[in-house]
């Protein structure tokens, strides 16, 4: 044998640590993708990687805390580590607690971190390089292949007193809609089963650049809500079928109401994602939430008589300052009145640099803890009366895990309704399911029973 043999040099490894919302997690993707392209390679512990990308979440003090918890984990494990994510615009904190980080650079400079990454563990450049398989649409994406987050825009132009979303990510800058849309073909030519729109505030997209037109498929479309709604839903999957298309932050304005006809339409899912976080006006207006005038309930109440089927989730902050009891009890009459199909409660929790720390009128904790938990009573109750409802009823379902067998052969398997979100709503548990199903099948379910989350069924 030759001694002459050409040695393949041995990609550098990434390691990376993703924590936060699923923005955080599409920034994730996108810089893997980057290094991808460059010739690395991705390890799944610390010890095998070079160099360990930990993407942290600065929104909390709570996800701070989790923040510096994971990079001391990855310098105690590995050593060698970078930190990006919205954390990262506190680099003095960082490096005070952990001085042998390698870098540290803030949301979405992505070119940062992979300059960083280059820097701590130069690629690898070479024909070999090239043979790296490539996932099927080439891109790096750490949701299962069946549903996928698509996003449209960064930033938010508004100034809740809680949030300081605008001062980590800037002013609302919406992408593109020919862009949005061709990355949308892509995913779901790819396997995409579901595309998860995600923003910090999907109703204005569009509105920083006036909501401009591109050409996409020979016709003019506006980066607008309705245009992207609308394009989306004419998408079909190789096998020819509509995928499903969720909106995740759409706030009240006026002209969501236009979506709902296309959610009737069966054009995108009748899923709403719109975090309320309160409804008393006094708190509304303290939080200065936008559209918080919009007369909400009758809203509600005109696109359940158009679309029946409209599953709304949405989040609130019990406990804010100057709440008093008569603001808690008007939320928990409202919701009576909303019946929201998911709720998620948060106690509130001051945040560095936001401006309602400085509001009056501090809730006590023990009182936080008392509302929180009449809250989540009252949600959970109106949650199991709604499926409930359901038992009987023949529902799509897609599925995202196929079990094994039990000792009598039999499998079951977890899947999602439209009217649940991955990783944030309930499940739909099917026993007795076909050795052939697989995950992101879309499948028709009879419900055979519900509890206060989830629901019970078997293939139709
Ligand atoms: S709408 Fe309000 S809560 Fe949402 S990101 Fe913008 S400022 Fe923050």
């Amino acid at each position: 044998m030759s001694d002459k043999l050409t040695k393949i040099p041995e990609s550098p490894k990434v390691g990376m640590v993703s924590l936060g919302c699923p923005k955080a997690l599409v920034d994730s993707e996108r810089i893997l993708t980057r290094l991808r392209a460059d010739g690395y390679a991705f390890a799944p512990d610390y010890v095998g990687a070079d160099v360990v990308l930990v993407n942290t979440c600065g929104f909390l003090d709570s996800a701070k805390e989790e923040s510096l918890a994971a990079i001391g984990e990855a310098i105690a494990e590995n050593g060698r580590v970078i930190v990006t994510g919205c954390m990262g615009n506190e680099a003095e904190v960082i490096r005070a607690r952990f001085p042998d980080v390698l870098a540290v650079t803030g949301a979405h400079q992505y070119e940062q971190v992979v300059d960083a990454v280059h820097e701590a563990a130069p690629p690898t450049r070479g024909p070999f390089v090239d043979l790296i398989p490539a996932g099927a649409d080439g891109e790096v994406k750490l949701t299962p292949r069946h549903y996928s987050y698509l996003k449209i825009s960064e930033g938010c132009n508004h100034s809740c007193s809680f949030c300081i979303i605008p001062q980590l990510r800037g002013k609302l800058a919406s992408r593109r809609i020919d862009a949005v849309l061709r990355e949308a073909e892509k995913l779901v030519a790819a396997g995409t089963k579901e595309l998860l729109v995600i923003s910090q505030d999907t109703s204005a997209y569009g509105v920083d650049i006036r909501h401009e037109s591109r050409t996409w498929k020979d016709r003019e479309v506006r980066a607008h809500m309705t245009d992207l709604a609308r394009e989306l839903g004419q998408l079909r999957t190789p096998e020819g079928e509509a995928p499903w298309v969720r909106l995740h932050y759409v706030y009240p304005y006026p002209h969501v109401d236009a979506i709902i006809p296309l959610m009737a339409q069966g054009l995108i899912t009748p899923y709403l994602d719109i975090p309320f976080q309160h409804a008393a006006p006094n708190v509304l207006r303290a939080m200065k939430r936008p559209a918080n005038e919009a007369r909400v309930l009758e809203r509600i109440k005109a696109w359940r008589e158009i679309c029946p089927d409209l599953a709304i989730r949405s989040s609130f902050v019990v406990g804010f300052p100057g709440e008093t009891e008569e603001d808690f009890q008007y939320l928990l009459d409202w919701l009576d009145e909303a019946q929201l199909d998911r709720v998620g409660a948060f106690r509130f929790e001051p945040v560095e640099g936001a401006t309602a720390n400085d509001l009056p009128g501090a809730v006590p904790e023990a009182v936080k803890e008392e509302r929180f938990a009449r809250l989540m009573e009252k949600t959970e109750a109106i949650s199991a009366a709604r499926l409930q409802a359901k038992v009987g009823r023949v529902i799509r379902v897609i599925i995202d895990e196929v079990g094994e067998p039990d000792e009598d052969g039999d499998m079951g398997a977890t899947g999602r309704s439209q009217a649940d979100a991955p990783e944030i709503d309930g499940q739909v548990l099917l026993r007795d399911v076909p050795q052939d199903l697989k995950s992101g099948d879309i499948v028709d379910v009879l419900i055979e029973d519900a509890d206060a989350h989830d629901l019970f069924g078997v293939i139709a």
